[in-house]
This record gives structure tokens, sequence and C-alpha cells, in this order.
């Protein structure tokens, strides 16, 4: 797996440039255990090889780079980014949709969210139990017109869900955020 060697600072200034031009985007934030699965499920690492951006989550990645003699800058941890991507969100009106967590988590983690960041839109909320390609989910989806979509559904599911709907959202920024909605939502 190789991984983007950006700062924060340089990562969300690619990403507030692909967001104005409405450049698709897909992003995994990769922790050591999704390194791993990835080593072990082919299908699983050609959807980690469609991504756009894949990040080093995790000190045991950053720490794994630097002794294959490939350091990484800085590690960039999804909770972070999130939060960055959310207050972007904010200051530039971009349009926000929370998908995944057991159902009531999202709409509390987008109370929050919108309590913290002034002036954030979140278009809408689904809980991530539902049939992987369900036609309501992407009726909702496509309906709400996001421009960031954050998938807190856990690997391999939210990069199934995302390779799956960016097809739907060919101008979105899509991420996984695994469990993210639950420490959001507390
Ligand atoms: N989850 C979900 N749908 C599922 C399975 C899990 O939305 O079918 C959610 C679960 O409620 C939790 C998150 O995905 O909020 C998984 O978090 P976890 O910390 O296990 O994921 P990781 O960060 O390890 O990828």
């Amino acid at each position: 797996m190789g991984f983007d060697n950006f700062t924060m600072g340089e990562f969300m200034g690619r990403l507030k440039k692909r967001l104005a031009n409405e450049q698709g985007t897909f992003i995994v934030t990769a922790n050591p255990e999704i390194v791993m699965y990835a080593r072990e499920h082919p299908d699983y690492q050609q959807l980690v090889d469609e991504a756009d951006f894949v990040t080093a989550d995790g000190i045991g990645v950053v720490k794994g780079a630097q002794m294959l003699g490939t350091p990484l800058k800085e590690r960039v941890t999804g909770y972070d980014l999130m939060e960055n991507l959310l207050q972007l969100a904010a200051d530039d009106g971009y349009r926000v949709f929370f998908i995944g967590a057991k159902p009531g988590i999202a709409e509390k983690a987008a109370a929050k969210a919108q309590a913290r960041f002034t002036g954030l839109q979140i278009v809408g909320t689904h809980d991530g139990y539902f049939p992987l390609g369900d036609a309501g989910v992407t009726r909702a989806l496509v309906a709400a017109k996001p421009d960031i979509v954050f998938a807190a559904m856990g690997y391999p599911r939210q990069e199934q869900f995302i390779s799956g709907m960016r097809r739907h959202l060919p101008d979105a920024l899509f991420m996984g955020v695994g469990g993210s909605f639950d420490v959001l939502s507390g």
C-alpha cells in the first residue's frame, strides 16, 4: 500500500482545491488493521487502489514506513482530517452528509458538529445498517446533493459503500471515518 506523504496542512490545501473544482475524491485513512486486511484481501486492496488519497492513520504505519526507508512527514488521522474538513465545509459552504453507525448516532453527531462549527450545513444523515447498493439510500444521498460524504461504517464496509456510491455523486468528496460518529456524538 502506498501512502500519500503530506502534512495535514498540505493535504487540506489539496482538498480545498479539489472541492472548489468539484473534483470527485475518495480518501482512505489507513490504520495498521486496514493495511493488514488489504494485504490478505485482494478485493479490498482493489478498493483501496481506487482511492485518490491513502493517508497513514496510526503511529504504527508511520513507524513502519520509516523502517522501510520511506519516511512519512506526519501522521494524518481520520478524526483530525474529518474535523478539519468540517471546519472547511462550515467556512466555504459545502454540503455535508453523515452516513454510518447505529440508528440515531449520525443525527447526534451532526447536531454536535453543527454546534461546534458555526454555519455548517448537514444536508442529511443515515445509519450504517442497510444492504449495500440499497436503492432508497442511494436516492436519499443523490437528492441531498452533498459535497462531502463521511461514511462511518468501519472497514471494509465503508470503502465498499463509497466505491459503489461514487458514480452516483461523481463530484463529491468521500471519506471513510470508522467509528468517528460514535466519538463525535458522545
Ligand atoms: N457500523 C455500521 N454498519 C455496519 C457495521 C458497523 O455503521 O454494518 C458502524 C458501527 O456502528 C461503528 C463503526 O461502524 O460506529 C465501526 O467502528 P469501528 O471502530 O469498529 O471501525 P474502525 O474505526 O475500526 O474501522
